[in-house]
């Protein structure tokens, strides 16, 4: 039973499904000392933004394969430390996307109704109707600063209060806006025809202050201006004054540069609104957090693909689906190459051609790279680091394609060691892995199980020969291909085998006449 270690709270219907596949420890408040003995035989690691997964913690997790961050950040985790331990780390990016948007449109309804501050007025015993006049969110302009996620919903939801939207995000394709209805712009023109901005990009160096004194010079008297995203995206300075002057309308903020805010000004204004940072503070988000990486924990401690992994590339399923039959191609071709060679590679060429070509193939260069290594490295190569460790051991990888491909569609591998180099092609059949060639020798097997792989002369009885030996020890061939330039030249015999063969049935098989060299590899 796996070990899985939960140091944050998260929803009970996940610690439930991930009691249906391991031992679960929940250990709150842990020190940095505790749950560095904790981490050291736990195979995975739950935690929300309250546990630190630093080098320290994770250098001493020599089990662990999968750090689950229920929710989006992941700044608490050292994700190099754990690409570099091929440890998988996974969140749950979506879990509350719609409820940061709705807060966004309650920050908005409430800016443009004074909401707050009328509750506030009632229940001083007021009923002071003239000074919270407000405005309808119905004709006017909203600017989404960041059409991601959460921006999406965001726009969908505007749409209902018949609203025009326009957006500033140069990272998203323009077909992705159009088909939403959605206008384009810079930051600046954004800024001049809004009547309420709502941010939702990440913290960068880039964003950081992206909203300053010039951006709120640009905007109308009445504009309002709703951060869910991160405090720091808007120059809190700027905001003061502009509000403070009536420059602009007001803000309706769930985020501040400093949290909790000590002694904000921002806070003294009327016109300012806000929540302590609550956008994924719902229960169907928390649940949904939970349950998402405690699925991705159940996928990954099983052996099987998992989603919303941080530390790879993210391809969307469809495209996977497409890939997975590729992925084990590559691997398959990756084991053989490193078997067969016998020593350490240092470059490799890739070429994919026919529908592959046209495909991100990313995921099918690490599957290679983890075949490769995975028989030379004692444990632990996986799609995540197999990258990182190829580059250790400096082989260098060239990647091209071929539009046409004598198989319809497959992979060209040739790999360089420092005296000798294998050359492999390998296609599907049916949606399953077939090697094509070994070294330019046409052959058509399986490449899975026991396969021993025979080169020798072409001449006659050689084949005889090869099985009586094998026969004679008891091992059955389940299948026999043998590939060749030219009768009587050098050729290659590939055996699909039923059982494996000890060293000294290889050495007699290298020791027949006109056999010149024998391995056995494990597929
Ligand atoms: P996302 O990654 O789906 O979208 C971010 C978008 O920002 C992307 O489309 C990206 O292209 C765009 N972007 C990046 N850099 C940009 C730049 N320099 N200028 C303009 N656009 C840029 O993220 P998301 O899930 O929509 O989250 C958005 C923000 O909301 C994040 O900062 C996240 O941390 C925050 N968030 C806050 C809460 C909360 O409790 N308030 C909860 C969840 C997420």
């Amino acid at each position: 039973m796996p070990k899985i270690l939960i140091t944050d709270s998260i929803h009970d219907d996940a610690v439930e499904l991930l009691k249906q596949i391991g031992t679960v420890e929940v250990a709150t408040g842990l020190t940095v000392e505790e749950l560095k003995e904790k981490i050291k035989d736990a195979d995975a690691l739950v935690i929300r933004s309250g546990t630190k997964a630093t080098k320290e913690i994770i250098d001493v997790a020599d089990n662990l394969k999968v750090i689950a961050r229920a929710g989006v950040g992941v700044d608490n985790v050292d994700l190099t430390a754990a690409t570099e331990k091929g440890i998988i780390v996974v969140n749950s990016p979506d879990a509350s996307s719609i409820s940061v948007a709705e807060l966004a449109l309650g920050l908005m309804l409430s800016s443009a109704r004074n909401i707050p501050q009328a509750t506030a007025s009632l229940k001083r015993g007021e009923w002071d109707r003239k000074s919270f006049k407000g405005m309808e969110l119905y004709g006017k302009t909203l600017g989404i600063i960041g059409l991601g996620r959460i921006g999406q919903q965001i726009a969908k939801r505007a749409e209902a209060f018949g609203m025009t939207v326009v957006a500033y995000d140069p990272y998203i394709p323009e077909e992705v806006a159009k088909n939403m209805g959605i206008e384009l712009m810079e930051v600046n023109d954004l800024c001049k025809v809004s009547d309420f901005i709502t941010l939702h990009v990440p913290l960068t160096p880039k964003t950081k202050h992206m909203i300053g004194k010039e951006q709120i010079s640009l905007m109308k008297p009445n504009t309002v201006i709703v951060n869910c995203a991160r405090g720091g995206l808007i120059d809190e300075e700027a905001l003061y004054d502009a509000i403070n002057n009536k420059k602009i309308g007001g803000a309706g903020l769930d985020v501040f540069e400093q949290e909790p805010p000590k002694d904000n000004p921002l806070l003294t204004l009327d016109k300012v609104i806000g929540t302590p940072h609550q956008g994924a503070s719902t229960v169907e988000a928390q649940k949904s957090a939970g349950t998402v990486v405690a699925e991705q924990v159940v996928k990954i401690l099983s052996g099987k693909p998992a989603d919303n992994i941080v530390n790879l590339p993210r391809i969307p399923t469809d495209k996977m689906n497409k890939l997975n039959p590729y992925m084990a191609l590559a691997e398959k071709m990756g084991s053989m190459i490193i078997q067969l060679l016998d020593k350490s590679v240092e470059k490799v060429e890739l070429t994919y051609g026919g529908e592959l070509a046209s495909e991100d193939t990313e995921m099918v260069k690490r599957s290679f790279l983890m075949g490769l290594l995975s028989p030379i490295l004692l444990a632990g190569v996986n799609l995540v680091n197999a990258p990182t460790l190829a580059k250790n051991r400096n082989i260098k990888i060239v990647e091209g394609t071929l539009s046409e491909c004598e198989y319809g569609s497959g992979i060209k591998i040739k790999a360089e060691g420092k005296e000798e180099s294998i050359s492999l092609v390998g296609s599907l059949v049916e949606g399953a892995p077939v090697l094509k060639e070994i070294n330019s020798y046409k052959i058509d097997i399986k490449p899975e199980g026991i396969v021993c792989v025979i080169k020798h002369m072409d001449i006659p009885g050689i084949i005889g020969k090869a099985s009586t030996l094998l026969g004679d020890y008891g091992v059955n061939i389940a299948g026999m291909q043998v590939g060749r330039k030219e009768p009587g030249g050098e050729s290659v015999m590939v055996l699909n085998l039923d059982n494996t063969i000890a060293d000294e049935v290889i050495n007699k098989l290298k020791n027949i006449d006109d056999i010149i060299d024998a391995k056995i590899i494990k597929l």
